[in-house]
């Protein structure tokens, strides 16, 4: 059969690298990377290469699945998605809108239909109780940079392909090609920095693959980062380094003042003795940022979920402004993506707390509540109380802390329904289960991740095999959810909701521009013109047309559109990062808020221990670690990416003989919350005093249908995480954690 061979962008991180499929007829035969995408430039991972096992795992799902009498059983759409309207609207008959949740996974970001359809359904579930994996992860810097820029959105990114200095804290961009920073083959551009006379200074209590390339590595005590960073801070202040430079203007000079102050005993000897990085490091460390030519600062996961995660979020930011690297070439900037017109986002800055959650009352961040509270709002009887989840591409029992909890409050559900590939930990649960088509059944365009990218980049994908009969689309899936929700039913045409999404474009844009009479045209004259499937297709058609590079509708000619887009099966290269902070920032007087008033309080009692738990019995302090052929919890069913189990508990050689442990033994591990049992690894590359397990394993559960999992499960190292929140955020504390450990 003649090959032929298509090119997307892999879906499943957000590096969003190039692939290339060769396929024999709907049979994909190879995937490698894309030569020619111009940001990856042939680079791609082992989980890229997994797609096609993806595709054809047989414990994927084809078909939705009722779950009768404790079994699951194959089902048709109609029959499905009618119990789950029958369900969901009695139960909001009874114990209104509040008793329906929602959660969504990570990998909702990488699709369209993530991208588009989340809204629609979030709107017209009209619940308080709406959640997801944003509060396990990244929640601490958008709303740290939602005070700062006016919007949770604008999220600074490392221009790393023209710094002078990367300096990372608690991230591991080489396997994960960046997080909340689009940087497909970041190994091959730290080689471009270092080959430029650059270097890569990182802090971690793990000697990760990222430190271990590094010019320069420091080792600090989890949970720590917040006074290493006032500390920073404080050397620049006191050794006169600060200097904002383009951005003086944009900053009120009380703020400047009020964090000096704020920072005035956090001396790099105060640190020290918090953090275990020597004072004088940390004095050259701000040195060295102040005094380079080109500095990008950059926090991700152990400087986001810890305690003061939000704090952390804040201060990179704010050294990354104090140095006057924001909005720099070669330092932090804004990527501008062509879906998001310029002044699209409305200065009216960001706020917090519109509603509460019932039982602990954490205040909503984002829209969200926190994911690691939704246990207790399952549990706690009353008015509000959770009867019935939907769950889209999540797994929340492995994800969430105290999953034991979760797991046993999900088990009590009225109702539970799950947007899934897989029977998986959190699946097991439900009553109906819906699994869209094939990922390469799906067009694609990164929604999310073109706003973070470190080059301004667009991409579109079309689908790359035919969906099979009887299967749907993700978007389609959750247009009837949004039908069921909002009383239209499940027999309505999904393509209705693309069509208000469209339409609701398209009226805003006419309103923007005076009302149909000065502009000259309608909306139905604008829908008129699109090109592209009805669904995502058209609709981001609309958005790239009216984008900073778009055709606007015929006015530029040589602007982007879908069409155009689609001719270009690599991407569109549209440049590096740019200067322009001032249309950027979303606050309502349009500067920069060096020190948001809602983070004063906090910054003022940082004096709090940085360790959860008890410490006097727990004396050994975990964190998290992520490996290059895993990805949260959904690949470990594909034999290629988990023959070799990393599911190890990380030992330092000195801990290890103090508590007798040996390489191979197993190992208790016992926090506040539980207690687990995991191999040992003993290794240098782990801090004295700090223990790690990776996160997303615990395929044990019973019934749980993923076989390769099952056989290969490693634990779920949230049994051990004690469900405490960062209010700012909303945030799950989910390293430092103390605990104790001994021979099993
Ligand atoms: S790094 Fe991410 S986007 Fe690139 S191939 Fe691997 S999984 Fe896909």
């Amino acid at each position: 059969m003649t090959q032929t061979r298509a090119y997307r962008v892999c879906p499943l991180c957000e590096a969003g690298c190039g692939l290339e499929i060769t396929l024999s007829g709907d049979r994909v035969e190879k995937i490698r990377g894309d030569q020619q995408h111009p940001m990856s430039q042939g680079f791609c991972c082992p989980k890229g290469i997994a797609l096609k096992d993806l595709h054809t795992d047989p414990d994927r799902l084809r078909t939705p699945m009722i779950k009768e009498n404790g079994s699951f059983r194959e089902a048709g759409w109609d029959e499905a998605l009618r119990l789950v309207e029958s369900n969901l609207a009695r139960i909001r008959e009874e114990s209104g809108n509040d008793a329906l949740a929602l959660y969504l996974g990570n990998p909702n970001t990488h699709t369209m239909a993530g991208g588009l359809f989340i809204r629609p359904l979030v709107k017209a579930l009209r619940t308080k109780n709406f959640y997801s994996a944003s509060t396990v992860d990244q929640m601490p810097k958008m709303a740290a940079c939602g005070w700062i820029y006016g919007n949770p959105g604008r999220i600074p990114v490392p221009d790393v392909d023209r710094t002078d200095l990367f300096v990372v804290f608690g991230a591991n961009p080489f396997v994960s090609n960046g997080s909340l920073m689009t940087a497909p083959d970041f190994p091959g551009r730290v080689r471009a920095l270092q080959a430029r006379g650059g270097q890569m200074i990182v802090i971690d209590p793990a000697e990760t693959r990222t430190a271990q390339a590094a010019d320069r590595h420091l080792f600090i005590r989890p949970g720590t980062d917040v006074y290493m960073l006032c500390a920073i801070i404080h050397v620049l202040f006191a050794q006169e380094l600060v200097s904002t430079r383009h951005l003086a203007d944009l900053i009120d000079p009380g703020d400047i003042a009020d964090l000096k102050d704020a920072v005035s005993e956090w001396t790099p000897a105060a640190a020290e003795s918090v953090c275990r990085v020597p004072a004088d490091e940390i004095t050259r460390l701000a040195r060295q940022i102040a005094e380079a030519d080109k500095c990008a600062v950059y926090g991700r996961m152990g400087t986001s979920t810890v305690r003061h995660g939000t704090l952390c979020s804040w201060l990179i930011e704010a050294v990354n402004i104090l140095t006057g690297n924001l909005d720099r070439q070669g330092g932090t900037g804004f990527a501008r993506p062509a879906h998001v017109p310029d002044g699209s986002i409305p200065k009216k800055g960001f706020a917090t707390g519109r509603w509460h959650s019932r039982v602990s009352g954490a205040a909503e961040v984002a829209g969200e509540l926190p994911a690691a509270l939704m246990a207790e709002e399952m549990e706690t009887p009353g008015d509000g109380q959770i009867r019935s989840l939907i769950t889209i591409a999540g797994n929340p029992v492995v994800a969430v802390p105290e999953s034991q909890r979760l797991d046993a409050a999900l088990a009590k559900l009225d109702f539970m329904v799950c947007v899934d590939y897989y029977i998986n930990e959190t699946t097991r649960r439900a009553d109906v289960i819906l699994p869209p088509a094939s990922l390469l059944c799906h067009g694609h365009y990164d929604f999310f991740f073109h706003g973070l990218s470190v080059r301004n980049f667009a991409a579109y994908s079309p689908p790359v095999l035919e969906k099979a009969p009887g299967e749907k689309d993700k978007w389609e899936i959750l247009a009837h959810l949004t039908h069921i929700a909002s009383g239209r039913g499940a027999a309505a045409d999904p393509g209705q909701v693309a069509d208000q999404i469209l339409g609701g474009l398209a009226e805003n844009l006419i309103r923007a521009m005076g009302g149909p009479e000065k502009a000259g045209v309608t909306r139905d004259d604008l829908i008129g013109m699109l090109s592209g499937r009805r669904g995502p297709e058209r609709i981001l058609d609309f958005l790239l047309r009216i984008g900073p590079y778009g055709d606007n509708f015929g006015l530029k000619p040589d602007g982007i559109n879908f069409d155009r887009l689609s001719a270009s099966p690599h991407g569109m290269d549209l440049g590096p990062l740019s200067s322009w902070i001032e249309k950027a920032l979303a606050t309502p007087d349009g500067k920069i808020h060096l020190f948001p008033q809602q983070l004063r309080s906090a910054m003022a009692q940082i004096k709090t221990p940085a360790r959860t738990g008890r410490p006097e019995k727990r004396t050994l302090e975990l964190i998290g670690r992520r490996h290059l052929r895993t990805n949260n919890s959904w690949m470990h069913n594909i034999p290629a990416l988990s023959k070799n189990n990393p599911c190890t508990l990380q030992v330092h050689p000195d801990d290890a003989g103090a508590l007798g442990l040996e390489n191979g033994d197993f190992a208790e591990i016992t926090s506040d919350a539980a207690g687990i049992c995991a191999p040992v690894e003993i290794t240098e590359q782990i801090m004295p005093g700090v223990v790690s397990l990776p996160h997303g394993w615990g395929h044990d559960m019973e019934g749980v249908q993923m076989r390769v999992a099952s056989q290969n499960p490693g634990v779920n190292t949230n049994r051990l995480t004690p469900g405490e929140v960062d209010w700012l955020s909303a945030t799950a504390v989910l390293n430092g954690i103390a605990v104790a450990v001994a021979k099993s």
